[in-house]
Parts: structure tokens; sequence; C-alpha cells
């Protein structure tokens, strides 16, 4: 049985308990890493910087505390685990140029893997009665890694 890492317990623990609930039930079945659950002002400007967010401090669902957002990745027992389908990882890792032909394919079986997650995350919080939204599920900014709370819930 998968679990969690003490980084993603940690990073879970920031989390709303919406959160919590979803993702510690979703890995009893499937293995994936925390990448981030709440981000201080500092940490929210790193990743503005870094393309992994649009928004500034406090904008990001990411600003509240406990977070109403939180950022998982597949977790795969090969290297490298933690993947993002990136030309870089493909060319890189002799292993994945061996398993996956061509850069298309492994890009593909990369956001396979977030789709999958993300379907199985859905399942659980719709059983739960909780609105979940995956960031994959946008139409603009594709954010595969980022799930979050629908705001209604706390209006
Ligand atoms: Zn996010």
């Amino acid at each position: 049985m998968p679990y969690f890492s003490s980084k993603s317990k940690e990073r879970l623990e920031t989390c709303e308990v919406d959160l919590k609930d979803i993702f510690n039930q979703l890995i009893e079945t499937v293995d994936f890493a925390v990448l981030c659950g709440f981000r201080n002002k500092e940490e929210q400007e790193q990743a503005f910087k870094n393309g992994a967010s649009k928004l500034h401090f406090p904008a990001s669902r990411h600003n509240s505390y406990p977070s109403n957002a939180i950022d998982i990745a597949p977790y795969w027992s090969t290297f490298p685990h933690i993947r993002w389908g990136t030309l870089d990882e493909w060319s890189k890792y002799p292993d994945l140029k061996d398993q996956y032909k061509t850069y298309s394919e492994y890009n593909n079986a990369c956001l396979q893997a977030f789709s999958l997650l993300a379907g199985q995350a859905k399942a659980i919080a719709k059983e739960m009665n909780i609105p979940l939204i995956w960031g994959g599920d946008w139409r603009t900014f594709k954010d595969y890694p980022h799930f979050e709370i629908d705001r209604d819930r706390y209006a």
C-alpha cells in the first residue's frame, strides 16, 4: 500500500480538512507526492517567478491558512520519481528513452498519469460530497497538479 513521505505529510497538514480527507483516502490506492499546500508570501512570489502560478500573494487559493488548494503529482517507482513530461526529462534519462520511443509518447504517458490521479481524486470527492476543482479542467491555464475546493463551499 502506498504511503506519504514525511514531506508530503507535512505539506498536507497545511491544507483545509476537506483536502486532507480526500487525499488521505487517495493515497490508500495510488502513489503520489504532495508538492505544495499552503504558500506564504515569499513562496507565492517564487511560484509566480518560476511560472508555477499566475497570481501574486495573497490572490492564490494556496495563500489562505489552512490552504484551500493543493498541488500533487504521480509518484513513479522508477527514476525520476516526479515527472512533468518535459522534453528535458526525456532527453536527460536514458531509461525513459528506452521505455518511450518518442518524446510525444513520453509526454502522453505523463499527462495520462496526472489525469488518472485526478479522476480518482474527483471520484472520492464526489462520494464525500466535497466540491473539488481540478486545474487540468481549466481551459486557459492547464494546471495539472492543482486541486482546490470550490469557493462557494466557504462563502
Ligand atoms: Zn496549485
